[in-house]
């Protein structure tokens, strides 16, 4: 009896762990799941699409009443207008049965609001010149090194030009960076003037005879008339010295939501090119992307999904909206 005992008790911990050790191979780590798939780190903005949702549309189909309600937390997740009216269109003219259905059908819109966009990086000129603008906390200078670090990684040889000669010490933090990443930083003096650091870049690239040349920028507040003057000026220097900057990129913060886009409007007329949108692991309102897109109609590039430096992905709709509507 006893030994039957025994037996079993050997036999239920030797499945146990064969089907624990599965589990863990099949899942991997959690850090190894979020490294290898960016959309995992979007943690927040799986909220916006929640329970929330689920109750509006799994009630009783879609009456008017659900339409509004779904308008208002499309509106509250920062969707923009543009975006809210067409989803809500979708919606009414699909006429989905329940939540599962609406989920499809908001999701395919969504995908018609995201396609046709130009994300990928252009790297063309000699050298290829990329230029971050935005206001001041939202992520530029540590956008610069993880974009450094990629390009690196791919094979490019980047250079960084510190062109935030505004901050005392703003340069402190890119050398750190940048020793880490391995790549050479060309910096000025503090208070200097920035289109000339900018300048020197481009040269130190040429005389390399091979980089791309990435400048961060001050980011003191835009209606500051002289913060536009100035990148104004650092983009005329760039186009002096060689073909204009391949891509001006302008860096927001998603937890700042819609609030951000009368910023981004003074930046776009410098014509920036791309966006990277920063922190979004931090908001809940991912829909942010589609607003600015759409307000701005300039290609959301990138996404800073954290504080490391391989946390800056390309931004993808599928795996974006895999996030967004996620039933996790
Ligand atoms: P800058 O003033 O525009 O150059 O902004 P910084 O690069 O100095 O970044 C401001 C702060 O935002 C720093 O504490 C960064 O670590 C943080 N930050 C930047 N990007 C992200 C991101 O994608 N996610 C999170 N959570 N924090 C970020
Ligand atoms: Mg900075």
């Amino acid at each position: 009896m006893n030994e039957v005992v025994w037996v079993l008790i050997a036999f239920l911990a030797f499945a146990g762990v064969i089907l624990y050790i599965r589990s863990t191979r099949r899942r991997g780590t959690p850090e190894k799941r979020a490294k290898d798939d960016p959309g995992r780190r979007l943690a927040g903005v799986k909220r916006m699409f929640g329970a929330g949702f689920e109750s509006i549309l799994g009630r009783s189909g879609v009456s008017e009443s659900a339409l509004r309600e779904l308008e208002e937390s499309l509106i509250a997740a920062d969707l923009g207008i543009e975006a809210v009216d067409r989803i809500v269109e979708a919606v009414r003219r699909d006429r989905p049965a329940d939540a599962g259905e609406a989920r499809d059908v908001i999701r395919a819109e969504m995908l018609r609001l995201l396609e046709g966009m130009d994300r990928g990086l252009r790297l063309d000129g000699t050298p290829p010149v990329v230029v971050m603008v935005g206001v001041n906390g939202v992520g530029k200078t540590t956008t610069v090194a993880k974009l450094a670090a990629r390009l690196q990684a791919e094979g490019h040889k980047p250079i960084i030009g510190a062109a935030d000669t505004f901050r005392p010490a703003a340069d402190t933090q890119l050398l750190v960076w940048a020793e880490r990443v391995g790549v050479q930083v060309v910096t000025g003096q503090s208070g200097g003037d920035p289109a000339a650091v900018a300048f020197d870049t481009v040269e130190a690239a040429r005389a390399r005879g091979a980089g791309v040349v990435l400048i961060d920028t001050a980011g003191r507040f835009q209606t500051r008339h002289n913060l536009m003057q100035e990148l104004s000026k650092i983009l005329r220097v760039i186009g002096r010295g060689s073909d204009q900057p391949s891509e001006v990129l302008l860096v927001m913060d998603a937890t700042t939501g819609q609030s951000g886009l009368a910023q981004a409007r003074r930046f776009a007329e410098l014509g920036v090119t791309g966006i990277i949108l920063t922190k979004l692991d931090g908001t809940a309102k991912g829909g942010v992307v589609l607003g600015v897109e759409r307000e701005l109609s300039i290609p959301v590039k990138f996404i800073g999904v954290g504080e490391g430096l391989d946390d800056l992905a390309p931004f993808d709709s599928q795996t974006f909206l895999n996030a967004l509507l996620s039933h996790e």
